[in-house]
């Protein structure tokens, strides 16, 4: 497929709008991945009345923000294991929701510009492999064979590990939504949450612009916007959220060659292939963190292929450059989720259940 205007690469789907009840036994605030995976795997352990409350489209916030990295090439041995039981969740996806969510087993290249990036990647990488992961290091030489984009001498190193990759989190949120729905969950689109009646400890109730939904237990998924909401029952939930841009270059008339999701540690810059042309993204280094409502930070000058340090990577930008023009920019809330929202889903499904979670399938 050739496509000259990328203008709508993540079409969210939204459900007619739905009378809000006046009860449920659990009601979820935010439907983006991870909304949607707790509201799943509640009702499939046979949870009942549950009802999912977004402002918007579900993935609207950050769940649907374009192509996502899924991968178990973390540090942290917790990290590693969530993310590889995510993946095993995101190979199985497909013959479980009979829904294609775009898995692209492309792998992972970590790339090392200096003797600290190398040492803490290799450090990694023992983890990952006394884990039971297949990340090993590459020589630059090799980096470059395996994404000819790179320049082999700007790297002293790389890390690759080929059963990571990209997948498209919207589809997940999708089949995670409409599989609830098929178990008799409640998804209220449209609806934003205005307040929370809290009081010695237990929640009684959710107050939103389309009125109010009476409940004994609310989880909170939303995300970037998670302490704006805990601070509504009086909790407060430590969350930091921080700015990530992307961009996509122009599509070309043929694919470029396939490479990994490609990741510079000096620069934060990443890419892999979109259709006929490539995905960016980079975080602001700059910035900190951020909470302001409303408030949109101007793209940073550093999402070019050319940018300083990555010039020496990807050669210069311009329509000549290696990787191609920068058609389109955006920016949006991260924190590393996406990966986790198979396994998000259960744990607080355990959470909620506790001992008497029904064996099967669903046990995760
Ligand atoms: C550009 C970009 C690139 C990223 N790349 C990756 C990646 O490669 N790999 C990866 O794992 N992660 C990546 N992430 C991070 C990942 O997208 C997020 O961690 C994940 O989507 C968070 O999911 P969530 O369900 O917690 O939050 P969200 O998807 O943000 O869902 C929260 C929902 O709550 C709703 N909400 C908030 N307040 C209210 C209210 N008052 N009333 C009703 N609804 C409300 C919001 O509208 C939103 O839909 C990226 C993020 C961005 C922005």
């Amino acid at each position: 497929m050739l496509v000259k205007h990328v203008d709508n690469i993540v079409p969210l789907v939204k459900t007619p709008g739905r009378p809000l009840p006046a009860a449920g036994d659990i009601v979820i605030l935010g439907g983006g991945i991870m909304g949607t995976s707790i509201a799943y795997h509640l009702a499939e352990a046979g949870v009942k009345n549950i009802v999912l409350i977004e402002r918007n489209a579900l993935g609207s916030g950050s769940s649907a923000k374009p192509l996502g990295g899924v991968r178990a090439t973390f540090s942290d041995p917790g990290n590693i294991r969530l993310g590889q039981r995510s993946l095993e969740a995101f190979e199985r996806f497909g013959e479980k929701f009979r829904t294609d969510i775009g898995l692209r087993q492309v792998g992972y290249l970590f790339l090392c510009r200096n003797e600290a990036e190398l040492l803490q990647v290799e450090d990694s990488t023992h983890i990952q492999n006394h884990l039971g992961g297949s990340s090993r290091m590459v020589t630059p030489d090799q980096a470059h064979q395996i994404n000819p984009f790179l320049d082999p001498r700007a790297l002293v190193a790389a890390s690759y590990s080929p059963r990571d990759g990209f997948a498209q989190p919207s589809k997940v949120v999708q089949a995670y939504a409409e599989a609830a729905q098929q178990l008799g969950v409640t998804i209220c689109q449209d609806t934003e949450i205005l307040d929370l009646d809290a009081g010695g400890g237990e929640v009684q109730a959710v107050h939103t612009n389309r009125g109010t939904i009476r409940t004994p237990t609310v989880i909170c998924a939303a995300g970037a916007w998670s302490t704006r909401l805990g601070a509504m029952a009086g909790v407060h939930l430590p969350i930091e959220p921080v700015r990530r841009q992307i961009g996509m270059t122009a599509q070309g008339s043929k694919p470029l060659p396939t490479v990994p999701f490609t990741l510079d540690l000096s620069t934060t810059l990443y890419f892999h292939n979109y259709l006929n042309g490539m995905l960016l993204g980079i975080s602001n280094q700059d910035q900190g963190t951020w909470f302001l409502p409303g408030v949109r930070l101007p793209v940073a000058a550093g999402l070019q292929p050319g940018c300083g340090n990555c010039r020496t990577l990807l050669g210069p930008p311009g329509p000549g450059s290696r990787l191609g023009r920068i058609v389109r920019k955006h920016t949006g809330p991260q924190r590393h989720d996406r990966v986790f929202g198979h396994c998000g889903g259960i744990h607080v499904r355990h959470r909620i259940l506790g001992s008497w979670l029904p064996a099967g399938p669903g046990s995760g």
